[in-house]
């Protein structure tokens, strides 16, 4: 019967809104275009972010999307790992966690899935791919130039002396733009730290995988995939294909009812309207978000700012109820910009919002799946890093793709002058108009990668060729 014919693929997404967003984009796909059967494992755990929970996992009825099995494998890893510890530290302890809890739930599935597609900080579960005889693929949910870098990390880990912060010189990936020292991902910034041994096993896991997809396409990173398949030092050190199949980004309509936001947005004239968010779990400091503030209100432009409590206060908030956003706020500063925008708590439906015509840029962490959503809105970007990859986004965005500025933090700080130049630059200068143009080209190649006969189109029916096979044999 159908079920049996043809495969089924088992998909492990690591916690954050982040991860799963991408995962269930490439499961839909799955099914939609291919006719898989897809199971996705969604890992979460107690202490993941000040995020709100991602949609609730489902097992249910009549859309694409109900078509994929979607199983939450929760894991509490309070008494395991100090709640403070760094991100890639406690999501390491999560992913480990919860193998066993995976293992139970794949040797009970009949029919038992073929492929296991893991994350970037699923690696570890490849043993449990070997367990059952499953080919092993890893989905990176960010660019193909930071995985370039990822996969030379080993090599680096042999070849430099010393701490990578005292490096002199931009560090060199073979085939592929260097990366400045002071954009190293902050797992490199320690050597000597838990995070760095986590990182570099990580890194040498993405060498043992039978296929890497990529959330990129073609011509945003020609040279980069090429390094990946000419042969150079980068093919000999990952010999497994490469499948640049994105951008999967959440879709403008999947969050159900309209926000009142679109509304507002509604009446703003086109193009006029700066969205200014952190990602899923970026705050800034209670000083920044005052400077931020200033900036915002000295641009005199118009702005929807989804803002989080400050990093000094610790713990799960909600802004929503008895904590207002006022208390972070200049004093009179919502008042004064009333008309000029709105502060929204915690988290705002950003695909929608990038959608609407009359947003005009966008001031960002420059999170991959954010990169990615600015750039299939045609939306310039302020580019304001905060941590994981993210500098390297911004390098890429900016100095690569033209399509950004990014803000300079002199002493951990952005003061609120650079801060509403910046904002006008992309919003009102010859810049920003530049920069719109350039990114408007790229939002058409990424759009045209995924129709039918576009190059992420086509290296998706490959994989699934790839997935078949393997089921034959
Ligand atoms: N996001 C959202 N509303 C918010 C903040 C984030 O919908 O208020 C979504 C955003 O559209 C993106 C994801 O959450 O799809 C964040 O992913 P990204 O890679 O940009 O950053 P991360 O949160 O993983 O650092």
């Amino acid at each position: 019967d159908s079920l049996h014919s043809k495969p089924h693929v088992a998909l492990l997404s690591s916690p954050g809104i982040g991860h799963l967003t991408p995962v269930l984009e490439l499961s839909k796909r799955l099914v939609a275009n291919h006719g898989f059967h897809v199971t996705v494992f969604s890992v979460t755990t107690t202490t993941t972010t000040t995020a709100p929970p991602p949609p609730k996992p489902k097992t249910a009825t009549t859309t694409t999307l109900d078509l994929v099995d979607i199983f939450e494998l929760h894991v509490d890893i309070s008494g395991l790992v100090n709640p403070n510890a760094p991100f890639v530290a406690r999501v390491g302890v999560t992913m480990r966690e919860s193998l066993p809890i995976l293992r139970q739930a794949i040797s009970g599935m009949d029919p038992r899935p073929t492929i296991l597609v893991v994350d970037i900080f699923g690696t570890e579960a490849m043993k449990i791919a070997d367990e059952f005889d499953m080919s092993k693929y890893v989905f990176i949910t960010t660019s193909a130039w930071v995985f370039a870098f990822c996969v030379f990390v080993p090599t680096l880990d042999d070849e430099v002396e010393g701490e990578y912060v005292d490096l002199q010189e931009p560090v060199k990936i073979p085939g592929c733009n260097p990366v400045r020292v002071e954009d190293l991902v902050d797992p490199m910034l320690d050597r000597r730290s838990q995070q760095y041994f986590e990182f570099l096993r990580t890194c040498k896991g993405y060498l043992s995988f039978d296929g890497v997809l990529v959330n990129t396409w073609e011509d945003l990173e020609r040279p980069t995939l090429k390094a990946f398949r000419e042969n150079g030092i980068l093919k000999q050190i990952l010999k497994a294909p490469i499948y640049p199949i994105g951008p999967l980004i959440k879709r403008v309509g999947s969050s159900g009812s309209r926000s009142e936001l679109l509304d507002w947005l509604d009446l703003q004239p086109c193009q006029s309207v700066l969205y200014v968010s952190f990602g899923s779990a970026g705050t800034v400091s209670a000083k920044q978000i005052t400077e931020l503030a200033w900036g915002l209100e000295l641009s005199q432009q118009r702005f929807i700012w989804v803002l989080r409590p400050p990093m000094e206060k610790n713990g799960p908030h909600d802004l929503n109820g008895c904590d207002d956003v006022a208390n972070y706020l200049p004093d009179g500063f919502l008042s004064r910009t009333h008309k000029l925008g709105l502060v929204v708590p915690m988290w705002a439906p950003q695909e929608e919002i990038l959608g609407h015509r009359s947003v005009g840029g966008f001031l960002s962490h420059g999170g991959w799946n954010s990169s990615l959503e600015s750039i299939l809105s045609g939306l310039p970007m302020i580019m304001w890093p905060l941590y994981a990859e993210q500098k390297m986004n911004a390098a890429m965005v900016v100095e690569e793709l033209e399509v950004g500025v990014r803000v300079v933090q002199l002493s951990e700080m952005v003061e609120r002058e650079e801060i509403a130049k910046f904002v006008r630059m992309v919003m009102e200068g010859r810049e920003g108009e530049a920069m719109r143009t350039r990114v408007k080209e790229l939002q058409c190649s990424g759009e045209r990668a995924l129709i039918e006969n576009g190059s992420s189109y086509e290296s998706m029916c490959e994989l699934a060729r790839d997935f078949e096979m393997k089921l034959k044999h």
